[in-house]
């Protein structure tokens, strides 16, 4: 940065604010006359008031002019508490003695100057004053690059090098790795606009500070609304969060509270990389995602023994594709709305079919291969294999569509539209045979980037089922903004639908919301024939579950088709 540049950053002289630690009034008075005309002064008496003005107003104290014989804490004892603590680190300290042997061990402690006593003249004063306050400016607009600008906390990448330094100088300290975020924090943007939600996170922030200023550590924001603490051993999270929680949402209105959640890895692995000390902290905090009742969660055996897991089938994955190991399994979907049900298309979903641990469920390995982005070539895989699939019932005489699962990590490859008109061409298909099922956590999460890569898709001719429908927060304005042709509701709903009468009336409400945006409605997940009738009653056009059939491999499917076909020559009439 040049140095014009920077000095349209600085302040100017007036808004300045020195910081004066000095007990002895004639002092005080001497060196305010010398500075008053050009700063703005602060004066504390004493290390007490000296710590209060600190912590209070560190952000805008350009310096301290410190004394050392104060008469409660030694100025030696001021500079060690500042130099330990990374908030604090950062303050000019000039100290003024008489005493010339203290220089050294001042120095040691971040002192950067001295203005010996008795005072020098007035311009020697503030030239040594300005020429510190410059300096210092200069050093954290390096700084800044360090810093979130919105929190004013670290960075990750300098949080992770800090920490390091932390294990080098306190190798034998316990110390836990905290990864602390919000229930649902998009939805805080999205009903109170970013302005409330960035004051939201700076509280945050300010909170997690707190935590490490009383106990040690350090923090940082690790993106959007993710805090990453390292800080020394301690058993009182519980209380700790609960304490964050009533400060954050202090006047806050009950139904508009901000929920916290947090996950501990207690007594971190000083041997593991400091990244992983943090993985395993947010795998513990996702324990609890979404849970209004259990706000924190503890790394704990179990999980690493499912992490371990996990990091088996990850380096099993390249051989299980080459060896082609994975299966695409279609579970039929029929239309409910003639009096007898109709089938209409069937869902292809992956199977693993792994050599060691048999059949793997795609509920363990999808989420883990999102993670980590492998799902993009099992995606691939699946939609190719779903796609020839299709090409060869339909040389059969059988013109079902397939539905294939499009993961949200898959929307934010750029070449998407390319690889899915690619595989309907090479497969001889129209865009028709082919339903896209995306989760709608995938439109909700971020951008108009996705949604629009949706609608260009659809433009093409493939048929948009929203996935997991009330899983998100769609609101109605959204939803009848975005480009979906079909809703398919989340199998939780069908879940507690039949077990409770409010979650019935909930499922009722979805459906008519389907209703309103004028796209017909699936329900998924449907086990018995009471719950297929209730929900044709309730308006449901399309059901897909265990009731009708089970996922099948392919030629168990052709064959239920079939059958099917010959006993109901409507067949194919897909309604989307
Ligand atoms: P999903 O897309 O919501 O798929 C529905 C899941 O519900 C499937 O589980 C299906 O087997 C199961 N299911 C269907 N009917 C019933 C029923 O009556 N009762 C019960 N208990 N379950 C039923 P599956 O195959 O284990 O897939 C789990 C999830 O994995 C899927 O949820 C989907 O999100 C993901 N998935 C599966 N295959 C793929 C794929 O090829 N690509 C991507 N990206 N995701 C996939
Ligand atoms: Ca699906
Ligand atoms: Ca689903």
């Amino acid at each position: 940065m040049n140095t014009k540049m920077q000095a349209a950053f600085r302040p100017s002289d007036n808004l300045r604010r020195i910081l004066i630690v000095e007990d002895e009034i004639v002092n005080q008075r001497i060196l305010a006359r010398y500075l008053e005309g050009t700063y703005t002064v602060i004066v504390a008496s004493d290390g007490a008031q000296a710590m209060e003005a600190i912590h209070t107003q560190c952000d805008t104290i350009s310096l301290i002019l410190l004394d050392l014989n104060l008469p409660d804490i030694h100025g030696l004892e001021i500079l060690r508490r500042l130099n330990a603590d990374p908030v604090y680190a950062g303050l000019p300290v000039i100290v003024m003695t008489a005493d010339s042997d203290a220089e050294l061990e001042c120095l040691t402690l971040g002192a950067i100057d001295f203005i010996p006593k008795p005072y020098p003249r007035q311009e020697i004063v503030l030239a040594r004053v300005r020429r510190i306050v410059e300096l210092s400016e200069d050093r954290d607009l390096l700084r800044w690059t360090e810093r979130d600008q919105l929190t004013g906390l670290y960075n990750k990448d300098f949080f992770y090098r800090y920490a390091a330094k932390l294990d080098d100088y306190h190798k034998e300290l316990k110390t836990d790795a905290l990864v602390m975020d919000i229930n649902h924090f998009h939805t805080i943007n999205d009903r109170f606009g970013k302005s409330t939600g960035d004051r939201v996170l700076q509280r945050i922030a300010q909170q997690a500070l707190d935590l490490v200023r009383s106990s040690g550590g350090i923090v940082c924001r690790s993106e959007a609304d993710t805090f990453f603490i390292y800080c020394p051993h301690r058993a009182d999270y519980n209380q700790i969060l609960e304490k964050m929680s009533v400060s954050i949402n202090e006047d806050t209105e009950p139904e508009n509270r901000v929920h916290l959640r947090m996950g501990v890895y207690p007594d971190a692995d000083k041997g593991l990389e400091i990244e992983r000390r943090f993985n395993r902290a947010r795998m513990a905090a996702d324990t609890v995602r979404g849970s209004f009742t259990n706000a924190i969660g503890v790394y704990d055996h179990s999980m690493y023994e499912a992490e371990l897991f996990a990091e088996q089938l990850i380096g099993d994955f390249p051989s299980a594709l080459r060896e082609k190991q994975f299966s695409v399994f279609y579970q039929p979907k029929f239309n409910v709305r003639p009096d007898t049900p109709v089938l209409c298309s069937a869902e292809a979903l992956a199977r693993w079919d792994h050599p060691r641990m048999g059949m793997v469920n795609p509920g363990v390995f999808i989420p883990l291969f999102e993670e980590n982005g492998l799902i993009q070539s099992l995606d691939y895989y699946v939609w190719s294999q779903a796609a020839a699939q299709v090409r060869t019932m339909k040389e059969q005489g059988i013109g079902l569509p397939v539905s294939i699962n499009v993961s949200r990590i898959d929307l934010q490859d750029p070449l998407l539209i390319e690889k899915l008109r690619g595989i309907v061409e090479e497969n001889g298909l129209d865009f028709g045979d082919l339903i896209l099922e995306v989760t709608e956590s995938a439109y909700t999460e971020d951008s108009r980037q996705i949604v629009e890569r949706i609608r260009k898709l659809r433009d093409l001719g493939f048929c948009i089922e929203m996935d997991d429908f009330g899983s998100g927060y769609s609101s109605l304005n959204m939803l009848s903004a975005m480009p979906i042709d079909v809703l398919k509701l989340d199998m939780q709903f069908i879940r507690s639908a039949f077990q409770d009468q409010k979650a019935l009336h909930l499922l009722e409400a979805m459906i008519r919301l389907a209703e309103s945006i004028e796209v017909p409605c699936i329900a998924e997940g449907v086990e018995t024939r009471e719950q297929a009738q209730a929900l044709k009653q309730m308006g449901c056009d399309i059901i897909q579950g265990y009731y009708f059939s089970r996922p099948l491999p392919a030629p168990e499917y052709v064959r239920f088709v079939r059958e099917r076909q010959a006993v109901s020559p409507g067949i194919e009439n897909c309604i989307c």
